[in-house]
């Protein structure tokens, strides 16, 4: 079902003319992630980790199984990553920090941002005014527009050798 369902959505889908196709994948390298990898020629692969040891065990997998099927893995970028309290703005580490950075070290792979734990993106995503959509300089986005920013370079970088934008989904 899960193989249907991922096919029709990107062969039935009227795309139009994308700059990019970027598919939030489950955690893990289960089905969804091997369907993925045969329906279409994926670019990269983006791997989001929070700093505990749990989801690293994750990003180890997934970088491995990114490997294994030639997808090059574009980079780590590690969530949650630190909080600023709002009264003194004293960074705390309340999962930890640097993990993410260290893991993608061990595997050589860029990493691609921190993103910090911040109300603001909680509250935009639930009232539908992501935080991005604010622009680079709203409170709260700059991070991530960092790390969009590391992603587009590093898919400029990777797109001579990967077989993304050679198939055309239709
Ligand atoms: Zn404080």
């Amino acid at each position: 079902m899960l193989h249907s369902v991922i096919t029709q959505f990107l062969r039935s889908v009227e795309w139009g003319e994308l700059d990019y196709l970027i598919i939030d994948l489950p955690p893990g390298t289960g089905d969804v992630q091997l369907t993925l990898i045969q329906t279409v020629a994926v670019t990269g692969a983006v791997v989001v980790t929070t700093p505990s040891t749990v989801a690293l065990a994750d990003v180890r997998k997934a970088i491995e199984m990114f490997r294994q099927v030639n997808v090059e893995v574009l980079g780590v970028v590690e969530n949650m990553s630190t909080f600023s309290c709002p009264h003194c703005a004293q960074a705390i580490d309340i999962f930890g920090h640097g993990d993410g950075a260290k893991t993608a070290l061990e595997y050589g792979v860029p990493v691609l941002g921190e993103i910090e734990i911040d109300p603001r993106i909680r509250v935009g995503g639930d009232v539908g005014k992501p935080v991005a959509s604010l622009g680079e300089a709203a409170p709260g986005a700059k991070s991530l527009y960092a790390l969009a920013h590391a992603v587009v370079k590093r898919v400029d970088e990777v797109r001579p050798t990967s077989g993304g934008p050679a198939v055309q989904i239709d």
